[in-house]
This record gives structure tokens, C-alpha cells and sequence, in this order.
């Protein structure tokens, strides 16, 4: 039998706020244990959760940018569990009536097809604590809790089963992580845990409407081992159906290290969280003002970007794409344009010199030691002939180590292209003389040797000789 798979993503998302979603403590990485806590996110009694307005802000943001609509009173609901790391015994989540609700975001599949996967809901909630073990807990053999990322403001994203492919899971959060970083909700970095995902995967015969039995995946945190995780899981529900059994709902772990997945638990159903209004938070009420105001500041968004970057200055997709994978270098090729008008040139050099050099020194863009205006500079510096494109790899090199501006390099170093007919003729003339019998082969017939005359050329002026000028005045001496 034929299988298909059917794959919805659970994504949380830490946002960047200075202090905590319910309390004013720092959410600061890396802090001694239990330095960043105070009675609300140690969960004594009577301490009361008041709630952040840049949590609210920053999931409007995200719910506008991924199509959703926002829901004018949400609310907070308690999720119980026990767990050493939830002092409270219960986290403040959302369960009915979350901030943001039926949203969609389209993927380029197979081909730059798009499709359309549905995003079901984004709701607001606090991170749990975290466990310490051995010498970092004090004691080697010991255990101990820490309370600093307790309260940390999540979103969780949950997408419709609407994936296809560890491909398509893939492709879609790729898109969602542009979009939270492009924000500036998230930082997007996957190893300490700042956007990680919980996958559910089930297999079902091709054709069938009736969905099958899902496993989920916890807290897989990065690209590829999402693709990993999904594709072992798969295989494993696909073997486990072949052999006669039957694809049991529960929670599992993917172990990076054999690239497999384990049981952990058998899932819990909603009901044994026990879900309820939070009768310490009030529903929390936006008005269509606050939605219009988020809406209007939103920045243009990756997509419209890369539409406008191929419609207004006509570049092709792949550079579009290329040069929007995140904020900072989509605005470093804008203010590149801004000064040289040539979007194709500024473009190539963006994604040519500048990401093979900061690619080479693990330099982000942001750092980047050129700025738009430099490199627009030098580019002008080509354009108006007075160095040639291969000058400028040099220069541009020497750009990058020391940081002065291409017209001080190019006078320094005195690469300034030599353009002057008469200097070129005067260096043609003596390599003619030196090389009458290549001479004669070339008008011989022998239109190779053409080559051989180039290369003189440049070699006798150092490679400063302007080409073009140089075949012109080449050809027309060499024909007689
Ligand atoms: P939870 O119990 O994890 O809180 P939900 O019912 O909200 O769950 O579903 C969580 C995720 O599971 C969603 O992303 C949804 O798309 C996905 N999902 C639901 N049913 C299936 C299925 N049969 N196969 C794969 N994914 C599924
Ligand atoms: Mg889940
Ligand atoms: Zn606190």
C-alpha cells in the first residue's frame, strides 16, 4: 500500500522583550540561577500575574503578518501539570479564544508552486523553568531548578495538518522564522531554544479523507533535524502498519545523535490538563484602533519586499529571494541602490563578494565592515572606467581588511585603469616589435595568436590597461 503523511507544526516562538510576560523581571540569557525571579514567576501564593503589553503587541504583530485574525477578547487560561520546573503547578497559556485565530501562510512547494497551509492559532503563554543537573546545581550528584526563564514570553504557532512532506514542514518554518525575525519579535536563534517545534506526524493510505493515528515530535531544534525527525517518523509509523500493528497517540523524543525517535509518554488528552479561565487575569480586550495601529506599522514584509525588488527594479526571482532572507540585508542592498542606481550591479556584488566575504569571516551583515555607500562608491568607480572589474576584486579586498574608502586605495596603490589611447598604442607598438612573428602568423590567418597579444599588453602595463580599449587598438594595429 501507498502511504501518505500528514505533518502540523507546533512552533514557539521566545519573544524579545527586556522583562518578563507576567512580572517586570529581566529575561536576560545566561544569568546566575534564580537571580531573574521574583514572588510571581517563583509561583508563591497571592502573587499576581499582570500581564506585558509588548507580549500583546508583539502577537498582534504576528498574527497580522501571517494573515490571522485578531481576536478582540482573549483569553488566559491555566494548564495544569506537575513538574519540578512549574513551581505554580500550572502554566498560564491560552486555550479558548487565543490572541490570534485562522490564519495562512503560502510556501513555495515543488517548482515555486505556492501552497497554502493554514495556521490555526497563535496564543500567548510563559515559559517554564529549567532543571540543573550535577556540579551546575551545586552539588555533583545533585539537581537543581532555575527559575530565570520561568515567565519568558512564548507564542505558540500551531499550523493545520496541512503539510505533506518533512519538505514542505521544512519550507514552511523556514518562512515563519523570516517572518518572526524580520519583526524583531524574535531572534530566531534555534540552539538556545528561541524558535524550536514540536511536530505531528501520521501516515494515511493515499487517497483516503480520514487522517491517521499522530506521534509528536518535541522540541526539535533545527532545520535539519526537523526534516530528520519527520522522515525517521514516517518510516517508523509506515513499518509499524506493514507489520500489522497500529500507530499509538503519543509523545516522542528525537535523538539527534542515532537520528531516531523514542516513546516518552503516551499523550495526554486536553481534558487531563484540566483548562480554565485564569481567575487572576482579566480577558484581555483590543480594540479594531489598536489592530489598525499595529496593522499601519508593520513593515513591508519579506514577501512584499521580494515582489517589489523584482517589479520595481527588475530583478530576477532568485536575486529577490536571495536578497530578502532577512531585514538587515534587504536594507543594506536599499541603501546600496540609493547610492548607485544600478540594481542588478549592486545586487551581484551583495551576493557575490560581500556574502563570500562575510560567509569567509563569519561576519554578519549587520557588522558588515563595508557600508552600502563604500561598495556603491566603488561600483561607481568601474562604471566610469577608472578601474577595471578585476581592480576592483583587489580593491574591494583591501576595502575589507583596512577599511579606507576605494578612491584612497585606488590612488594609493595606483590602480587608476589606464584608458589613454596613446599610451596603449605606445605599449602595442614596442610588443609588436619585440613579436614580429607572431605578427605574421596572426595576419596569416592564425587568429589565435590574438590572445598571446592581449595578454602581453596587460601583463606590460600590470594589468592596468582597459581592455576594451586594448582589443579595439589590438585588433585595428594587428590587421595592418
Ligand atoms: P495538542 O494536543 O498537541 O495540543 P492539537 O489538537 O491542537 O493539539 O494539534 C496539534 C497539532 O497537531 C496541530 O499542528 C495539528 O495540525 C496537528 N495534527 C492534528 N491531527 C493530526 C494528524 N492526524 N496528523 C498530523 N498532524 C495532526
Ligand atoms: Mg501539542
Ligand atoms: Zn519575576
Amino acid at each position: 500500500m501507498k502511504y501518505q503523511p500528514v505533518i502540523g507544526l507546533e512552533v514557539h516562538v521566545q519573544l524579545l522583550t527586556d522583562s518578563k510576560i507576567f512580572c517586570g523581571c529581566s529575561t536576560k540569557f545566561g544569568s546566575e540561577p534564580n537571580t531573574q525571579t521574583c514572588p510571581v514567576c517563583l509561583g508563591l501564593p497571592g502573587a499576581l500575574p499582570v500581564l506585558n503589553k509588548k507580549v500583546v503587541e508583539f502577537a498582534i504583530k504576528a498574527g497580522l503578518s501571517t494573515n490571522c485574525s485578531i481576536t478582540q477578547r482573549s483569553i488566559f487560561a491555566r494548564k495544569n501539570y506537575f513538574y519540578p520546573d512549574l513551581p505554580k503547578g500550572y502554566q498560564i497559556s491560552q486555550f479558548e479564544n487565543p490572541i490570534c485565530q485562522r490564519g495562512w501562510l503560502d510556501i513555495a512547494v515543488d517548482g515555486g508552486e505556492l501552497k497554502r497551509i493554514g495556521i490555526t492559532r497563535i496564543h500567548m503563554e510563559e515559559d517554564a523553568g529549567k532543571l540543573v543537573h550535577g556540579e551546575l546545581s551545586g552539588s555533583s550528584d545533585g539537581s537543581g531548578v532555575d527559575l530565570n526563564r520561568a515567565c519568558t514570553p512564548l507564542l505558540e504557532v500551531v499550523s493545520e495538518p496541512d503539510l505533506r512532506s518533512s519538505d514542505e514542514a521544512v519550507i514552511y518554518l523556514k518562512r515563519l522564522h523570516q517572518i518572526v525575525t524580520w519583526l524583531g519579535i524574535c531572534d530566531g536563534n534555534m540552539e538556545e531554544g528561541s524558535f524550536r517545534c514540536d511536530a505531528n506526524v501520521s501516515v494515511m493510505p493515499v487517497g483516503s479523507d480520514t487522517l491517521g493515528t499522530r506521534a509528536e515530535i518535541k522540541n526539535i531544534n533545527s532545520f535539519k533535524f526537523v526534516k530528520q525527525a519527520i522522515e525517521y517518523e514516517i518510516q517508523r509509523q509506515i513499518d509499524q502498519i506493514e507489520d500489522g500493528g497500529k500507530v499509538v497517540q503519543e509523545t516522542r523524543l528525537f535523538d539527534p545523535n542515532s537520528g531516531t525517535t523514542r516513546s516518552m509518554r503516551s499523550k495526554e488528552e486536553a481534558h487531563d490538563y484540566r483548562y480554565f479561565p485564569d481567575p487572576d487575569l482579566v480577558p484581555l480586550v483590543i480594540s479594531d484602533e489598536w489592530v489598525e495601529r499595529s496593522r499601519q506599522a508593520l513593515p513591508e514584509l519579506p514577501e512584499q519586499r521580494r515582489q517589489r525588488f523584482m517589479d520595481e527594479l527588475g530583478l530576477p526571482l532568485y536575486d529577490a529571494e536571495v536578497l530578502t532572507a532577512n531585514r538587515a540585508l534587504a536594507d543594506y542592498f536599499e541603501a546600496g541602490i540609493a547610492a548607485y542606481s544600478n540594481a542588478k550591479a549592486v545586487a551581484n556584488w551583495i551576493m557575490g563578494e560581500i556574502t563570500r566575504a562575510l560567509n569567509d569571516s563569519g561576519t554578519a551583515i549587520e557588522a558588515c565592515p563595508i557600508t552600502p555607500g563604500e561598495l556603491a562608491a566603488l561600483l561607481k568607480l568601474i562604471d566610469n572606467g577608472t578601474i577595471s572589474g578585476k581592480m576592483a576584486k583587489i580593491v574591494f579586498d583591501e576595502m575589507w581588511c583596512s577599511g579606507k574608502t576605494p578612491q584612497a586605495i585606488v590612488e594609493d596603490k595606483g590602480l587608476v585603469q589606464l584608458s589613454d589611447s596613446n599610451a596603449i598604442e605606445n605599449i602595442i607598438d614596442e610588443i609588436m616589435a619585440a613579436n614580429a612573428g607572431q605578427v605574421n602568423e596572426y595576419r596569416g590567418g592564425k587568429e589565435k595568436v590574438f590572445g598571446f597579444f592581449v595578454g602581453q599588453v596587460m601583463k606590460a602595463s600590470r594589468g592596468r590597461a582597459n581592455p576594451s580599449v586594448v582589443n579595439e587598438l589590438l585588433l585595428d594595429k594587428l590587421r595592418g
